[in-house]
């Protein structure tokens, strides 16, 4: 299979803090490939990098090309795209203008960005009920749908989630994570941090477990799923 990102011996430092120390890590065409591990471990700061946000040493590659020096619009243009774990929309604005953002780094006509919309509203359909309401006005749970519905207006074929099960019922997490692989299952390849490991896992097909910036634990999610070491280790969820 064909490996659309490939984050090679990866260091990421604040200051003098080393918060990812030699991570390394990659994820094919047609995949789900979590990332899991306890708070502070380094996921966040590992997804930042990837996207521009944060300096880094080391080597990250894109669909065969390297990533050196491109910004992160440049990753978002290329195709790849960050949900933060804080979702970032902008609270005053309607659902839809918050979707509409997501189309902005590609300049994409009129016509291409009506069927992005209707694309998103098809996954989405309580969107299209919502596109007139602001933003603010969503509960924590329905944030997650357009943060998830923005980042797919810019058509990205590799998606990284931070932490999208994040203060939300485990019934709204089972929606999301079906969301999820259906997007998988259309082409989009996604890396999926979260801290609900077995979560995670469950719908994931190949699994990291990262520890205070190193992985220390890999292998396909349902080996990892059965593994007495996932459990033994610090992670939340479980
Ligand atoms: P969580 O699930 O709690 O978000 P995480 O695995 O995503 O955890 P990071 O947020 O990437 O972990 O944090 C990794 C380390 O880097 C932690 O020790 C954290 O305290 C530190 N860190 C994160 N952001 C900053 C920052 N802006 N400045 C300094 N240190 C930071």
């Amino acid at each position: 299979m064909k490996a659309l990102l490939e984050i090679d011996d990866l260091h990421v430092c604040y200051g003098k803090v080393e918060a990812v120390q030699g991570v390394s890590l990659h994820l094919d065409e047609g995949q789900i490939v979590s990332v899991i591990g306890p708070n502070g471990a380094g996921k966040s700061t590992l997804l930042a990098a990837a996207i521009g946000l944060l300096p880094s040493r080391g080597r990250i590659r894109f669909d065969g090309a390297p990533l050196d020096g491109a910004g992160v619009e440049d990753r978002v243009v290329l195709g790849l795209c960050l949900v933060p774990e804080t979702r970032e929309l902008f609270g005053e604005m309607s659902v839809l203008d918050n979707l509409l953002l997501g189309s902005y780094a590609r300049r994409e006509s009129r016509a291409v960005r009506t069927r992005q919309r209707d694309h998103v509203y098809e996954r989405f359909p309580r969107l299209a009920e919502r596109r007139s309401q602001r933003a603010e006005t969503l509960s924590g749970g329905e944030r997650q749908m357009p943060a998830l519905g923005r980042a797919l207006m810019s058509e990205p074929r590799v998606l990284m989630l931070d932490e999208p099960s994040l203060g939300l019922a485990p019934l709204i997490v089972e929606e999301i994570l079906a969301i999820v692989r259906g997007l998988r299952d259309d082409g989009v390849a996604i890396l999926l941090v979260e801290q609900n490991a077995l979560a995670a896992l469950e719908s994931s097909d190949y699994g990291y477990v990262l520890e205070a910036g190193e992985v220390v634990l890999h292998g396909k999610s349902a080996d990892l799923a059965s593994d007495e070491r996932v459990y033994e280790s610090d992670l939340g969820g479980v």
